[in-house]
């Protein structure tokens, strides 16, 4: 039944019929066979019965006679009917005298008659009876006359007379009905079609329509049945679908041509984007490449200007006023410089090009000097500058100390310009933030003019000043403010400002910095432990400053804030109740020059030594004549170390009781009086510059430093002389046409490698000074920068540099020389030979193994561009090198080191390249060296 489900519609109704068919059939065949086998039964019975009458008309006259013989003959007839069992034939008396088949057998006949439930055979009894389906029995009484005169009992079996003609009669039945169900069949064929076909119908167009997604087709009705209803539906959905069909396909025309329309929209503007991004770049560039060029054509006149009126300013042929105008265009050449920087940095960073170096640094260091280089401006306007650095804090951080101090330049030197009375001062202090980062606090304050509440806002935006006013009173461009906060935010700070109109104001910032927790942390045990100081100081936050100092270095401190404060203090005291004082020369009423006096009248104090903190720089000079006894004069602010060396030195000189303790006037920050220059210690010089105007000014200044020049014009011509003499340095300038200085170093230090001569220190001069310029230099084989343009200080410091290590050269005559720090070597034999263990031999071994092996990471590193395993490889490389002697080698290490570090892989190759090739050089020099040992 189940498999019915499966079965096609034609299928499920031939089967439908058959079965009706079959049963039908069947059903009728047997209630036929039934009634017609009752009707077969009763008509055989009715047939003998009738026989058995007749036959007993014969009997009943022969037994009248009496001749039972003869009624035995009569009954023979009867006997011969094959549906005849039995016969028996009863007298009057019930005595059984005929008996068929057999011979008369009394006691069968009995038997037979109770089997029928008959117990007289006389008895009147139903002439027929039944006793099953086949089985019959059949009396007939013997009458003459109305006398009885006997009865006939019979048995029958009807079976065979009875089915034989049953089955006659099924057979022909069977076959009129198979006639009729083959008729009804073939007929039922069409009607199965009629119902079979439309449905068909239907299926094959839905099935078509939706292969084709043709939903148009449309199914002809054949009549109102179920069928007729089915094909309206279909043909109302296809109607509706086809409907459906032909919006959406407009609805897809139409939203295709819009995307169509969309997508050209799009690539149009990504084109334009395109286009300006392209310009946008190529506008960049060419504002990075004018800032190059302008950078360098700004500082190559301003080189002319500067270093000739420096030259001017310590010429010793002019007058007084002559020197004035000289200091005057230098000091002017010099803000202009300033502004110039300025505008550079605010330029580079608006170009994205400004980048932060990292490196260790002291940020108390950098916040005194900072102080230092606005000191000069403030004492010119007798203010205060306090730097209120906390005493303990010397650790080392990782930041950019160049901008930091840049940033710090800006606020103080904005606080002094703005301020008329009073001070101006720096405050530090710093919270740790995570395992090795610290927060640094940093506030300027001052006492000046102040800032209204209105202009607080926008002082901060580019070329904004707080008023047009100030402009015209105090100058300025507006940008130092700008760059402050681009440089504060770039080191991932912010920076703000806060101020009380006519109190003054206070700038302040907090930047992160990692700390270097490598760095070397030096306490060391001060002499001014236990020491007394009284401290004679008008400004508390002067006295404050001085007060954690001191406790900081484990000296007791008294405070006086005035002079006649002091006086009484010292009055009542005894002699060594201070081992020091530190006297503020401004204070109100009295003079330094006074207090001392009055001091040195004490009995007790006549010569205890005495530290004066003075504002006015030459008040130290004047008053040192006044043979003041123990007295120390400083100009103010005093850096911390400088003020704990001149306290201990006190200390001490009073301690030996050594009377001559040297005066020191130290001149402080930067004096503007004439000095012959300090000659440098550099003999002989090459200056490579091909600008007249550049030549002059470092030809001069070399000479006014006691160096002898040499000149070349280019960098042709310096090879040709570098091949045949032999300088102390080589200033190299770096932009010159046809061979520049970096072609021309490279050249020279091949030559040096080929005739294995010494290095010869080569400083770079150059315009350039936008990040990664110094980088390049060092690339090429320089070993010193310096930016035009330069102080003669600066390249007097540059020259030293030069001449130290170039002594260091040219002490070992050793082939290693040059390659092989000989101090370091040198002192390594020493150890030999005072009997040390051989640690040449075992540095050296365990040096070549180690830098082989690092030599090879750094390729491999170089190789896979992994920026991080170089610069490890590259650091631990430089160190091990170094201590070796290695020096220059552990430079290029360190270049390489830098150049990992800050991302430049392209550079750092290069360097990698170079530290290959040299690295055997450095095991073949130790090798000699060793050997020469
Ligand atoms: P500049 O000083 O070159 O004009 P800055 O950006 O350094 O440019 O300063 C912007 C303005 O902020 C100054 O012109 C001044 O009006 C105001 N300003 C800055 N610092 C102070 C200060 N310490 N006291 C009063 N005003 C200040």
């Amino acid at each position: 039944m189940r498999g019915l489900k499966h079965q096609s519609l034609e299928s499920k109704l031939r089967l439908t019929q058959l079965s009706g068919l079959v049963t039908t059939v069947l059903i009728g065949a047997i209630l036929y066979s039934c009634v017609e086998f009752v009707a077969l039964r009763a008509s055989a019975a009715a047939r003998l019965l009738t026989l058995t009458s007749n036959a007993a008309e014969s009997v009943a006259i022969a037994l009248q006679l009496p001749n039972e013989e003869m009624a035995s003959r009569a009954l023979g007839t009867l006997r011969a009917d094959p549906s005849v069992r039995a016969v028996t034939l009863y007298d009057e008396t019930g005595r059984a005298i005929s008996e068929e088949p057999a011979k008369a057998d009394a006691a069968a006949a009995a038997t037979r008659l109770e089997a029928w439930g008959i117990a007289d055979p006389l008895a009147d009894n139903p002439p027929v009876r039944f006793a099953d389906l086949t089985r019959s029995h059949l009396q007939v009484g013997l009458q003459q006359d109305g006398r009885r005169l006997g009865v006939i009992h019979v048995d029958l079996d009807l079976r065979r007379t009875v089915l034989t003609r049953l089955g006659n009669r099924i057979a022909t039945l069977l076959a009129a009905l198979l006639v009729a169900g083959t008729l009804a069949y073939l007929l039922s064929i069409r009607f199965r079609r009629a119902i079979v076909r439309p449905a068909r119908e239907l299926m094959g167009v839905t099935r078509g329509a939706l292969d084709s997604k043709d939903f148009s087709v449309r199914l002809e009705k054949r009549g109102a049945d179920e069928i007729g209803v089915l094909t309206d539906g279909f043909n109302e959905l296809m109607g509706e679908l086809e409907h459906r069909d032909r919006s959406l396909r407009a609805f897809n025309t139409e939203f295709e041509r819009r995307v169509r329309e969309r997508t050209q929209q799009l690539d149009a503007a990504v084109t334009r984007a395109e286009e300006a991004a392209q310009r946008a770049e190529s506008a960049s560039r060419a504002k990075s490449d004018f800032l190059a060029r302008m950078s360098h054509e700004i500082r190559t006149p301003m080189n002319g200007v500067l270093g000739m009126a420096e030259l001017l300013r310590h010429s010793a042929a002019l007058d007084d006023r002559q020197r004035r105008y000289a200091v005057t265009i230098h000091q002017s050449g010099t803000a202009l410089l300033q502004i110039i920087n300025d505008i550079l940095d605010f330029s580079k960073v608006e170009a994205g090009k400004l980048e932060l170096d990292k490196s260790g640094i002291c940020v108390r260091d950098i916040v005194e000097e900072a102080a230092e280089l606005v000191a000069e401006r403030a004492q010119g306007k007798g203010l205060e500058l306090l730097c209120d650095v906390p005493p303990q804090l010397e650790t080392t951080v990782f930041g950019d100390g160049l901008r930091l101090r840049q940033v710090l330049i800006n606020l103080l030197s904005n606080a002094v310009k703005f301020t008329e009375h009073g001070h101006v001062t720096i405050k530090v202090a710093s919270n740790e933030e995570g395992l090795q980062v610290s927060r640094f606090h940093f506030e300027v304050s001052d006492t000046g003019i102040g800032i209204n509440a209105g202009s607080l806002a926008t002082i901060f935006d580019s070329f904004v000043q707080a008023d047009s006013s100030t402009t015209r009173r105090y100058g300025g461009t507006g940008l130092g403010l700008a760059i402050s906060k681009q440089l504060v935010e770039l080191m991932g700070g912010l920076i703000g400002a806060s101020s009380t109109p006519g109190e003054g104001a206070t700038f302040y910032f907090s930047i992160p910095l990692a700390t270097d927790l490598t760095a070397p942390q030096t306490r060391r045990d001060s002499p001014l432990t236990g020491s007394r100081v009284l401290i004679i100081e008008d400004n508390p936050t002067a006295r404050a400053i001085l007060r954690q100092q001191l406790l900081f270095w484990g000296a007791v401190a008294t405070e006086a804030a005035s002079a006649t404060d002091a006086l009484a203090i010292l009055g009542k005291a005894f002699r060594g109740e201070f081992d020091i004082l530190i006297l503020d020369a401004q204070l109100p009423d009295t003079t330094a020059a006074a207090m001392l006096t009055a001091i040195r009248q004490i009995p007790d104090f006549a010569d205890v030594p005495t530290l004066v903190l003075t504002l006015i720089p030459g008040a130290a000079g004047r008053a040192g004549a006044e043979a003041a006894g123990f007295t120390v004069w400083q100009n103010k602010p005093i850096r911390q170390a400088h003020l704990q060396s001149t306290l201990e030195r006190l200390v001490k000189s009073r301690n030996n009781d050594n009377t001559s303790v040297p005066e020191e006037h130290t001149a402080g920050p930067r004096s503007n009086t004439v000095a012959v220059l300090t000659q440098s210690s550099l003999k002989r010089a090459l200056l490579v510059e091909d600008n007249p105007v550049n030549q002059e000014v470092a030809h001069e200044i070399l000479q006014a430093l006691g160096v002898e020049v040499v000149s070349a014009w280019s960098g042709e011509e310096a090879l040709g002389l570098l091949e045949h003499e032999r300088f102390d340095a080589v200033l190299m300038d770096c932009e010159m046409p046809i061979l520049d200085g970096y072609a021309t170093t490279r050249r020279f230090r091949e030559m040096e490698r080929a005739q294995q001569r010494t290095r010869t220190p080569i400083v770079a001069l150059t315009a350039n000074v936008l990040r990664g310029d110094a980088e390049k230099c060092f690339a090429a084989g320089m070993d010193f920068y310096l930016g035009k343009p330069f102080t003669i200080e600066q390249l007097y410091e540059t020259l030293e540099s030069c001449a130290s290590g170039a002594a260091a050269d040219n002490a070992g005559a050793s082939r290693a020389g040059g390659i092989l720090d000989q101090s370091v070597l040198r002192r390594l034999h020493d150890l030999k030979k005072s009997g040390g263990p051989d640690l040449m031999a075992k540095l050296v071994g365990i040096y070549t193994a180690n830098s082989t092996a690092l030599v090879d990471n750094l390729r491999v590193a170089s190789e896979s561009n992994d920026a991080e395993a170089l610069r490890q490889a590259a650091h631990t490389l430089k160190s091990s090198s170094a201590n070796v002697g290695a020096i220059s080698f552990a430079t290029l290490c360190k270049q390489a080191e830098l150049a990992a570090k800050g991302g430049k892989l392209d550079m750092a190759r290069t360097l990698v390249a170079q530290i290959i090739a040299d690295h055997k050089q450095v095991l073949r020099a130790l090798d000699q060296g060793e050997v020469a040992a």
